[in-house]
């Protein structure tokens, strides 16, 4: 599906239910293979859960989000939509960790080389700082073994299980928060198998799988609305402030309503987050056995939150580049976001510096206030760097539902074909990945695909 199929004059229109990024993937494939898309997002705006939000003309997103060089399927579809644009929407950097302040006197400093995998990694332990020489090559074992029996763990292994092995700082300073904030998961329910999956793409996968990618705008601009433009562009139809709904089959054609108005199709594309699947369907699609097979599959995942605490300050603060470790009391990561600042809309408060310190997974702070989470937050900055200047604006945003929680146990339905004419896409259906943009764009291409082969011209 690499290059525009040619059928415009006899194009088939196919409905995507879901304007996040798995709908704007599989919107884009579907494009691709020559289908016309009529697009329906309920919100005002494309993105999902990865959206832009403005709070005081800041454009913050809906919480801080990092992207990976192993996010190939989101590269490759973002290279398609862009392909005449010269500037890059990444700026790209070999993953380096660091601590926030000197006093962390536990944390690890390691940066990935630009070497081929896995010596990029392997380099990275050898040079890191925080580790003795003994801890280095025990965690460098530790890899080698993993990599050695091809990644694979043994079904329902949590992830804290599969680092029990690890020298106990590697562990607990480096592995455990990497585990948490990739799968947003705490590590003692974590899913091991994901988690090494994760290793493996990242630190085993292509040159540069390892690098962040900083992106150069907001959430929105770089991915929907990249591909917004270019479906718009190329005839297809985006409804906005539209919630759709599968009601039927009526002579093979599958039924969408979108307010008043109905379309059949001989199939269409579902890439609703989970706890949004069986408000999609009518009740007599939910009927069927398949779509109530993944309904019930849905109503067992638990959620995970992510919070995002931005301070804003009227002095520069300077941190460290690349993945910056707090002490986890209760920030995890803390970034830098002086570019949201460059983005400012009028009226915009005059910061000279905003920081973005986020909280993966559930915990005690999710019973907190967002004035007593703030409070927290800069008195664990200032207790790590008691120079740092007052905040002047602060900003909670917190997403209940941010992620499935991702655990050995936790059964999701796969991208593609649910029942005949059905098909599903969204992070939680990658079987790879945890919920990630990645996941959710590798999902769209798959089902995109599927449906594509089913439907055929
Ligand atoms: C705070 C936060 C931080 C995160 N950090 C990272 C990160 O650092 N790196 C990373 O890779 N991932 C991160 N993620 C995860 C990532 O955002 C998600 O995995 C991804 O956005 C999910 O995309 P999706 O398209 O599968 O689902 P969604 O984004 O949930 O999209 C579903 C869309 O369908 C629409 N919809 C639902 N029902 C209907 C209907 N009936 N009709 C029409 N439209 C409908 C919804 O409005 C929504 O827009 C983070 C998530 C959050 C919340």
């Amino acid at each position: 599906m690499d290059r525009v199929e040619d059928r415009t004059k006899e194009r088939v229109t196919i409905p995507v239910i879901g304007g996040g990024w798995a709908g704007c993937a599989a919107a884009l494939a579907l494009a691709k293979a020559g289908y016309r898309i009529a697009l329906y997002e309920t919100a005002q705006d494309l993105g999902g859960r990865a959206r832009r939000v403005v709070r005081d003309g800041l454009p913050l997103d809906n919480g801080q989000h990092v992207l990976l060089g192993a996010y190939a399927e989101t590269l490759r579809s973002l290279a398609f939509v862009n392909g005449n644009v010269s500037k890059s929407p990444f700026v790209q950097r070999p993953l380096a960790i660091s601590p926030f302040a000197q006093t962390q006197h536990d944390a690890i400093m390691l940066r990935a080389w630009r070497s081929p995998p896995p010596f990029a990694l392997f380099a990275g332990l050898m040079s890191a700082r925080g580790l003795s020489w003994r801890d280095r090559i025990a965690t460098a074992r530790w890899f080698a073994r993993l990599r050695k029996g091809g990644y694979r763990v043994g079904a329902g292994t949590t992830a804290a299980e599969l680092m029990a092995a690890l020298p106990t700082r590697a562990r607990e300073r480096l592995l455990m928060p990497l585990c948490l904030s990739a799968l947003n998961t705490p590590p003692a329910r974590a899913s091991a198998q994901v988690f090494a999956n994760v290793l493996r793409a990242t630190f085993d996968g292509a040159d540069g799988a390892s690098d962040m990618l900083l992106p150069s705008t907001d959430l929105a601009a770089l991915f929907p609305h990249a591909i917004a433009r270019w479906l718009a562009a190329n005839g297809h139809v985006i409804h906005l402030r539209a919630e759709a709904t599968i009601v039927g089959t009526v002579e093979r054609s599958i039924v969408v309503r979108s307010e008043d108005r109905e379309i059949r199709a001989p199939a269409a594309m579902v890439a609703v987050a989970p706890h949004q699947l069986s408000r999609a369907f009518g009740p007599a699609v939910r009927a069927d056995e398949s779509i109530a097979c993944a309904i019930r599959e849905v109503d067992r995942l638990e959620w995970e939150p992510i919070v995002t605490v931005y301070l804003g300050y009227a002095e520069s603060v300077d941190l460290p580049a690349g993945l910056v470790q707090l002490d986890d009391k209760p920030g995890q990561w803390i970034f830098d976001r002086r570019d949201i600042l460059a983005r400012a809309q009028a009226g915009a408060p005059a910061l000279a510096a905003l920081l973005a310190v986020v909280v993966s997974g559930s915990g005690a702070h999710t019973a907190l206030t967002n004035d007593v989470l703030t409070r927290d937050v800069d008195a664990q900055l200032r207790r790590l760097r008691p120079t740092l200047p007052r905040v002047t604006w602060s900003q909670v945003i917190t997403e209940k539902r941010a992620t499935y929680s991702c655990t050995p146990t936790a059964a999701r339905p796969h991208p593609g074909r649910l029942t005949a004419g059905i098909y599903l896409a969204g992070d939680y259906t990658d079987q790879e990945f945890p919920a990630t943009l990645e996941a959710a764009v590798r999902s769209g291409r798959v089902a995109a695909e599927q449906l594509a082969r089913d439907v055929g011209s």
